[in-house]
This record gives C-alpha cells, structure tokens and sequence, in this order.
C-alpha cells in the first residue's frame, strides 16, 4: 500500500481492533468469545421495538442529542441498583457503546501530551488501544496470583504524568472483582487522578461501587447495555459521574452519537429490565455447571468468576498450545478467546456449553 505523507506516523504502527482475528462469524458457530447475551431479545420486546421505529421514530429527524428520557430512565436503574438515591439525570452521560464514553475520558483528560493512562494486565484491551490511536501513553502494571491489582507496583507507577487509571469491576478477562484492598487503594489515589471503573458486568456480579460516587468527583463508573440487557448490536454505554465530570464528557462527544432508534431500545430494555435480568439466575447456574467441567480437566487451572464468562488457563504450556486450541475449537463450531495467557469462555446456552466443553474435552484426549 502507498505511504500517505499526511498521516500521523505513530499510527502506522497500530493493528485495527478485530473481534474476530479470523474474520466475522458466518454459518452456525457457537459465539463464546465475545461476552455478549446468548439469547435475544423476547420476541414480544422486539415486536414493541419495530412499532415504536415505525410510529414514533421520524428518521428525517436528528435524535434528541441531550438524551433526556434515557438518561431519567439510567438515573432511576442506578440508584436501585446501588440502593441509594443520589444520582440525578445530569449524573449520567451516555455513549455509543461505553467504548466511546472511554474515548471521551482520554480525550477530556489526556490528549496533547497532557497525561497517560495506567492498566493492569491482563485486562480490557480498549483502554489501550484507544489510547494509543490518541497518542496517549500507556503505562502497564502486573496483576498477582488471585489477578488483583500488584498493589506496591501500582502506587509506583501511578504517578505523574499518569491521570487515568482504568479497573474493570469484575476484571475481563479474568473474572475477579475488586477486592477490598484494591477498593481501598482507589479511595486512597488524589484528585488528580481519575479513576475508571468499569462495571460492564455489573449485572452478574451485582457489585457496585455507584453508591460511593457522591464521595469521589475523581471516580467514573462506566456501565453498557451489550451485556445483560441484550442490546450488543445497538450499541449504547453510559457513564456515572459527578455532573462536573459529565458535563465535561458531553462537550467533547459528537453533536448526534446515538440513534434515535438505539435510545428507544435502551429505554425499553431498562421498562423491561425485571424481563431481560431474569435470565441472570439461569446463567449463574450455567457458569457454576461450566466451572465444574472445567475443573476435571487435568491440563488447566479454571478460576472464579463474578461475571458472564470463565477464565483458564494452562498447568503447563504457553501460548502457542492455547492459540492451537482456540483455532481447533473454531474449526469444530465453537469460538472462545485466547487472550491473557489464557482462554476467556463466555457463558452461553446450556447447549453451547455442553458443545464447548464437549469439544474442548475431545481435543485434549487427542493430544494425550
Ligand atoms: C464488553 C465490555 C464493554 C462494553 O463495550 P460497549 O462499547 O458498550 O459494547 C466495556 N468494557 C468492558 C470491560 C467490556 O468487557
């Protein structure tokens, strides 16, 4: 391909984010590699969906860019979920996907050279990613045993120029929330540090930090509607914070980031979240009976999981048997993902369970 003299040489450098590695999912594949909701919408909310699109949404029509409704509707979700009473609608802002809300932040906090970012790995790889096509650098700090955060390596590292510090609550792709020495830790970083924490997968863990927000105007909670609420194709996040911080989120979005269309799906889902979070329970039992699998297969360590997914890894052996593994389960109908040192299975449908073990059981036997 021709050099383009105009772009930013630091960007020559950077892969593109690819869900897949291996290219989109077509034919009938188990999709155990994504961390989204097995199962749809009901068809009776996606009925409702096609009437509000046809009678009420006007698509010659900008959205409401302010977001009103929606955003009353995630105030109400989230002092429930949090039992408290404290966050307003102007608490909130919402994104396309909470992978724009992350963009927003670094473009608020550390863009021109003014700031880094610090991670602990494994864990989400947009931070980073994100990060590095705004320039922005990242500083990379170690996880122990348990996968908590190296606590004496983070109070090194996170220090100017880091302003950021990203934690997902429970990690991706390992599993484990916060424990209380790490919260303890985030209480204890200066307001010059803003602390993400992401609850992506608030809804299966039920552990929240939402209630203490009022307390830290340098914390952000950050919240998607692509996991539990089954709305991965719409694309909608929002963010929790101080009305200081979202005020600052919403002046550097896009004017229109999110579709008329997607607004009302996200208010449905929330008049509808009893519906849609009643299959929590379910999957909480399909995670225990995957982990109990798991754990009789000689070869791996499986770990806890607080979250929709389970996270293993090798006894021994590295990454080129796990990558040989993932490619032979994909070549039999089953995607999982090899990332961390370590294989991430989402919790699917008993059936798609049953089918990933089955497989994953079958190719061991073939090595031995
Ligand atoms: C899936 C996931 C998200 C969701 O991103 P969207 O852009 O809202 O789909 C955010 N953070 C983490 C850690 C995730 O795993």
């Amino acid at each position: 391909m021709p050099m383009l003299d105009f772009i930013r040489s630091d960007l020559t450098q950077l892969q593109a984010y690819t869900p897949h590695p291996g290219g989109e999912p077509t034919g009938p594949l188990d999709i155990l590699d994504t961390n989204e909701s097995p199962v749809d919408l009901p068809p009776e909310l996606k009925a409702k969906l096609a009437w509000l699109y046809q009678e009420t949404i006007a698509t010659n029509r900008y959205p409401d860019g302010s977001h009103h409704r929606l955003k009353g509707a995630i105030a109400t979700y989230v002092n429930e979920s949090a039992t408290t009473n404290t966050i307003a609608p102007d608490w909130i802002s919402v994104g396309n996907g909470s992978d724009e809300l992350i963009r927003s932040v670094l473009i608020a906090t550390c863009l021109g050279g003014q700031g880094s970012v610090y991670v602990a790995e494994p864990t989400f790889s947009m931070y980073g990613i994100i990060a590095e096509t705004l320039g922005i650098p990242v500083v990379r700090g170690q996880r122990l045993a348990d996968f908590s955060v190296d606590l004496e390596q983070a109070q090194s590292q996170v220090v100017a120029p880091v302003r950021v510090v990203f934690m997902v609550h429970p990690n991706s792709p390992t599993a484990n929330a916060l424990t209380a020495a790490e919260i303890h830790w985030l209480r204890s970083l200066p307001p010059e540090i803003l602390v993400v924490i992401d609850e992506a997968y608030f809804e299966f863990s039920q552990t929240t930090l939402a209630a203490e927000l009022p307390q830290h105007p340098n914390w952000v909670i950050l919240r998607t509607f692509s996991k539990a609420f089954r709305l991965a194709a719409l694309r909608v996040g929002y963010a929790i914070a101080h009305p200081s911080l979202t005020h600052i989120l919403e002046k550097v979005r896009l004017p229109y980031n999110l579709p008329a269309f997607t607004q009302a799906g996200a208010e449905l889902a929330l008049q509808h979240r009893g519906l849609l979070l009643n299959a929590i329970a379910t999957l909480q039992e399909q995670r225990q009976k995957m982990i109990t699998a798991l754990s009789t297969l000689p070869s791996f360590v499986v770990f806890p999981s607080e979250a929709n997914f389970v996270y293993l890894r090798l006894r021994e052996g590295g990454d080129p048997e796990l990558a040989a593994i993932a490619a032979a389960l994909k070549t039999e109908g089953t995607l999982i993902r090899h990332t961390g040192g370590g294989l991430r299975i989402t919790v699917g449908t008993a059936v798609e369970n049953q089918r990933a073990i089955a497989r994953l059981t079958a190719y061991l036997h073939r090595q031995d």
